[in-house]
């Protein structure tokens, strides 16, 4: 059954690689740039050669290329998802607050989880990612009982076609096991145009455990050996965490600490000193009572990127959800009507997500020499209407919703058209979705 689904998967993959267009046309789009000016056209073109933007202006000549009419839609790079576990996708409705906390359901339910499971639900939530904008997703993988499971979760990545770093971790969320220091050696030998590999990296849960230690220095060592990106989870006991970072000299600008959410003044400092990056993720984050999470804290990092952090955890892979999060805990906590800027928020959920996952080289903004990661949102439902002129920043951040992305490209290739995923059968992918969920609840209480 898995290998037949991972079969004909490839043969997708060849088959929708071969339609691609190598030059397209993207016009009359509201360019939303988000380079370093966030430079917007209210009508302009892009013209994609060999998978990368070559030209952003107004009526490019482009004899030839395939036309995608952008008239009335927004242009704006795909979102950065710095931070995910695409492996708890087929856990909706599990965490039940008081009937079942995420932390315990998730360990229980992740241990059942077979790497068919594994490559269900991490295939499942990138599609989802992609439907909803996201063209990039930073993913701590971190239920990698075996070599099989993580090979699940790659090929995953790769089917979907997302662009991903998969940050490989060990077996759950403890800090009892290595991480398999040899298997993620292999995969990071892969090359890739889309998918690579990071590390997922846990301190000692008990921060004076000197074996342990050992253990989590070994992993940080072969990181920094293969220049793979590292996550770190700064939750619990977060202070002492955060703190244990700065002395002992870890943090780096090949490091993102994650849920930083109550980080001290003088923690963001050291971590903006060393060069290192920071991800919040507002709408998990609140849910698991971790508090408030206030974007206005961490304005002196400047790599500084947002993240879903397990769709079913969020309640969905949508974006625009947790801008509009962010941007309200903003202003009700500061009880000042006029931020946060919503042009800022985006720039967050693109380019300052690329900058936290490495990436800003290749994604996270419209300008030429970028690959082409791009989404069209089209204002065409009542959720959008009635807007006649304001700010279209605003308007995205606070209307807009994943059904309001029309197209999206990654690498220059279509994924969704006209609203709809392509060459994507998602009856099928619902069905085996709901099964794998059904089966992994199915062994857990066995
Ligand atoms: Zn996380």
């Amino acid at each position: 059954m898995h290998e037949k689904t991972l079969v004909s998967g490839l043969l997708l993959m060849a088959s929708s690689a071969m339609a691609a267009d190598d030059r397209l046309l993207i016009k009359h789009g509201y360019v939303m740039t988000m380079n370093a000016q966030n430079q917007v056209y209210p009508d302009a073109d892009i013209l994609i050669e060999d998978r990368r933007i070559v030209a952003i202006g107004e009526a490019l000549p482009a004899s030839g290329a395939h036309v995608i009419d952008a008239r009335g839609g927004y242009v704006l790079p795909g979102f950065v998802d710095a931070h995910n576990h695409l492996w708890v996708t087929t856990m909706r409705g599990q965490f039940r607050n008081a009937q079942g906390k995420f932390f315990p359901v998730s360990n229980k339910l992740g241990q059942k989880m077979q790497p068919g499971d594994i490559e269900t639900a991490m295939y499942t939530g990138a599609l989802e990612l992609l439907n909803s904008g996201v063209t990039t997703t930073g993913d701590f993988f971190d239920n990698i009982q075996g070599p099989a499971w993580g090979d699940a979760g790659y090929q995953a990545l790769k089917h979907a076609g997302i662009r991903a770093i998969m940050y490989y971790g060990g077996p759950d969320k403890t800090t009892h096991h290595p991480i398999d220091l040899t298997h993620l050696r292999q995969l990071a030998q892969r090359q890739d145009s889309l998918v690579s590999l990071g590390l997922a990296w846990r301190l000692p849960r008990n921060l004076n455990d000197a074996q342990n230690w050992q253990m989590r220095d070994a992993e940080l060592k072969l990181a920094r050996e293969l220049r793979l990106p590292i996550q770190v989870h700064v939750s619990g006991d977060h202070d002492a965490m955060f703190n244990a970072l700065i002395e002992h000299h870890i943090l780096a600008s090949d490091m993102a600490v994650i849920h930083a959410t109550d980080a001290t003044p003088r923690q963001l400092e050291a971590a903006q000193a060393a060069g290192a990056s920071v991800v919040i993720t507002p709408v998990s984050e609140q849910r698991v009572g971790y508090g408030l999470t206030r974007i206005d804290h961490f304005a002196a990092v400047q790599h500084f990127g947002l993240g879903l952090d397990g769709n079913a955890l969020a309640g969905s892979g949508d974006m625009f959800a947790t801008l509009r999060l962010a941007a309200l805990t903003f202003s009700g906590a500061t009880r000042d009507e006029t931020l946060p800027d919503p042009m800022q928020l985006l720039r967050s959920a693109t380019h300052g997500g690329a900058e936290a996952l490495g990436l800003q080289a290749i994604t996270g903004s419209l300008e030429p020499g970028k690959r082409a990661d791009i989404q069209i949102i089209r204002p065409d439902t009542l959720a959008m209407s009635g807007f006649g002129g304001g700010d279209p920043a605003a308007l995205l951040v606070y209307s807009a919703q994943p059904e309001n992305v029309d197209t999206v490209l990654v690498e220059g290739r279509i994924v969704k058209q006209g609203g709809k995923l392509s060459g994507v059968d998602m009856q099928q992918v619902m069905q085996r979705a709901q099964q794998s969920a059904r089966e992994v609840v199915a062994r857990a209480v066995e």
